[in-house]
This record gives C-alpha cells, sequence and structure tokens, in this order.
C-alpha cells in the first residue's frame, strides 16, 4: 500500500469509463458520462494522474483539443522507447477519435535529439462514417 498510490472512487470510474470505450473521449465527455459523479475539477486530477501512472494517454486530436484513451497494447517496461508511439485516427465526419495501434510512424531524428513522445493524429472517414 505504500508504493502504490489509493485507488479513490473517482479514478476508478474515469479509468472504467475511459477503457470500456472503444473511442478516445475528452474531459467534456467524461464529465458527462459521470453524470455528476465527480466535479471537473477532480476529473483533472485524476487524468492527470492515470496519465502519469501510464493508464491512459493524451491524444492531441486534429481540432487542438485533448481526448483520453487507455492503453491496451502499450509496453510501458521498455523504458528506452516512447511507450505511446502509435498513430491516432481522428474522422471529420463523427469526431470520433481511435488509437490505431498497430500503425507506428517511424521518426528518424538528427542526432542528439532525443525522443520522448509521439502525438501523431491522422484524420479521414473512420469504417462507421462511410
Ligand atoms: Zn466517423
Ligand atoms: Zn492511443
Amino acid at each position: 500500500m505504500l508504493t502504490k498510490r489509493r485507488n479513490t472512487p473517482a479514478s476508478t470510474a474515469v479509468l472504467n469509463l475511459i477503457q470500456e470505450s472503444k473511442i478516445a473521449l475528452s474531459h467534456a465527455e467524461i464529465q458527462e458520462r459521470l453524470a455528476g459523479l465527480c466535479d471537473r475539477v477532480t476529473i483533472y486530477r485524476v487524468l492527470e494522474r492515470l496519465t502519469e501512472d501510464g493508464l491512459i494517454h493524451k491524444i492531441i486530436n486534429s481540432d487542438a483539443s485533448l481526448k483520453y484513451a487507455s492503453c491496451s497494447n502499450c509496453d510501458h517496461s521498455k523504458s528506452t522507447e516512447p511507450a505511446h508511439n502509435h498513430v491516432h485516427f481522428s474522422c471529420l465526419k463523427c469526431k470520433s477519435v481511435v488509437c490505431l495501434e498497430n500503425v507506428q510512424p517511424e521518426i528518424i531524428l538528427p542526432e542528439k535529439y532525443q525522443l520522448i513522445e509521439v502525438n501523431f493524429t491522422v484524420s479521414g472517414i473512420c469504417p462507421n462514417c462511410q
């Protein structure tokens, strides 16, 4: 219990919500779905904590809004590699954002530049909107 941070009902609820969702969720969507279970400040804090703990990751959408998704295939054990280096797909019609975990862009940086995180969002039309 000393090494692991205590799970609050709010963090469990937010994590469950994100894990059960097939698409990435924004702060507003999370707040709406929790329907008054916790206030916006609590949700912000929970999202920051879950991101720090590597349970979820942030996605910067093509319209610069922030979304959150859970990590199902991310391997955090390899500390030399960035944990979230997959591509995200943003649908222009339904505005849904999903992780394409099998699509990984290869970015080769010039010497002495160290890669920490890749934020790669591809926009287009998702299978549901075709
Ligand atoms: Zn769509
Ligand atoms: Zn992702």
